[in-house]
């Protein structure tokens, strides 16, 4: 099989709705590049339709190729998984919903032919979304900048073209609880980014509900920063200036204003809760950190393909690392590995 000079690699969970204008409008632009191209499909456990739309792409067009999983990963596992079945000589990560419009691809394929090997994409404008997903998205990606060690861009998603160069880097990075963007910044290389407008979703509901979103967050804190527990030793610092002055500033009191200041148990009842929230709050975080460590060291898999489409059963890593097979396709485990 020759090396096609594209991949295009779209995460599916229940997009029925969206998959044959996906895969049109990809082919169109694609088709005006005049190179080869792929589109990886990856079924993250869709309940709808999807996976029957993508197997009969696949037989449609034998550009299309599909990954599916097992079960439900989440969407930066099936990321990760079409990374590690893609062969173009360029990567292309794009949401399946059309929010991502596939004619800025074009765009960033020009700054890769002008020799930067990863072209993220920046929304300077998002349509569609509501006050609070807007807002909250806003704070997160300052927060994010501002406490994690690696230059994450402002406002940019997945949407980002990677030569084969970063996605080979990319590969070899097995950790469990992943934050993609912050993975490809993390790489190094030459990058830059392209400035376009996200749709609305063409069809379906938002797959990331409030929950999924906070725990998407912490994964990009907890991969990228050690800052909720550093800031700790302040509070620390804090809280022991503050007893220190108490205990000046008590005599003090009592000697003035009589034996009986200060004397009372609601006082040492009201502190008393207050420092257990502290700090069970801050092992809360710790258990956080802890959990992740845990996650590491049990090394699972990342995800279990149930079979392909138009693809080797196997993807295209050679992984160094110890611990077990960092991926697992069901037919072929325990056969080699
Ligand atoms: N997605 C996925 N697995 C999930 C959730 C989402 O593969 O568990 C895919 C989804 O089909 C879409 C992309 O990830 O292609 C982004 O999801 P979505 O559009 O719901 O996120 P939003 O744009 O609202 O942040
Ligand atoms: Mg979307």
């Amino acid at each position: 099989m020759t090396q096609p000079t594209y991949s295009i690699v779209a995460p599916i969970y229940n997009e029925e709705g969206n998959i044959p204008l996906l895969y049109d409008r990809i082919s169109q632009v694609m088709n005006s590049t005049g190179e080869s191209w792929e589109l990886v499909l990856v079924n993250d456990g869709s309940k709808d339709r999807s996976p029957e739309l993508i197997r009969e792409l696949c037989e449609k067009d034998n550009r299309v190729k599909g990954i599916f999983f097992a079960r439900n990963f989440g969407h930066q596992i099936a990321v990760t998984a079409g990374i590690d079945y893609a062969s173009g000589r360029a990567v292309v990560l794009i949401d399946a919903d059309l929010q991502d419009p596939p004619e800025v691809i074009l765009e960033m394929i020009e700054r890769w032919k002008a020799g930067y090997e990863v072209v993220y994409a920046v929304r300077a404008e998002r349509r569609g979304e509501s006050k609070f997903k807007l807002w909250t998205a806003k704070l997160f990606y300052r927060i994010i900048y501002r406490i994690t060690d690696v230059n994450i861009p402002l406002d940019t998603g997945d949407f980002r073209l990677m030569d084969e160069r970063v996605v080979r880097v990319l590969r070899q990075m097995r950790e469990h609880n992943r934050f993609i963007r912050g993975m490809t910044s993390w790489v190094g290389f030459k990058q830059t980014g392209v400035n376009y407008i996200r749709e609305a979703r063409y069809s379906g509901e938002t797959k990331y509900p409030f929950r999924k979103m906070l725990r998407f967050a912490w994964d990009a804190v907890t991969g990228f920063s050690y800052f909720p527990l550093q800031v700790m030793i302040y509070f620390s610092g804090l809280f022991g200036f503050l007893a220190m002055m108490t205990v000046p500033i008590i005599a003090l009191l009592r000697i003035t204003q009589g034996e009986e200041f200060f004397g009372g148990q609601a006082t040492t009842i009201v502190l008393l809760l207050l420092m257990s929230a502290f700090q069970l709050f801050f092992l809360f975080i710790m258990g956080q950190y802890v959990a992740r460590i845990y996650d590491e060291t049990r090394d699972r898999p990342l995800y279990v393909v149930a079979n392909t489409a138009n693809l080797p059963d196997k993807p295209n890593i050679s992984y160094r690392g110890q611990g077990h097979s960092p991926y697992l396709v069901a037919d072929t485990a325990n056969i080699d590995e």
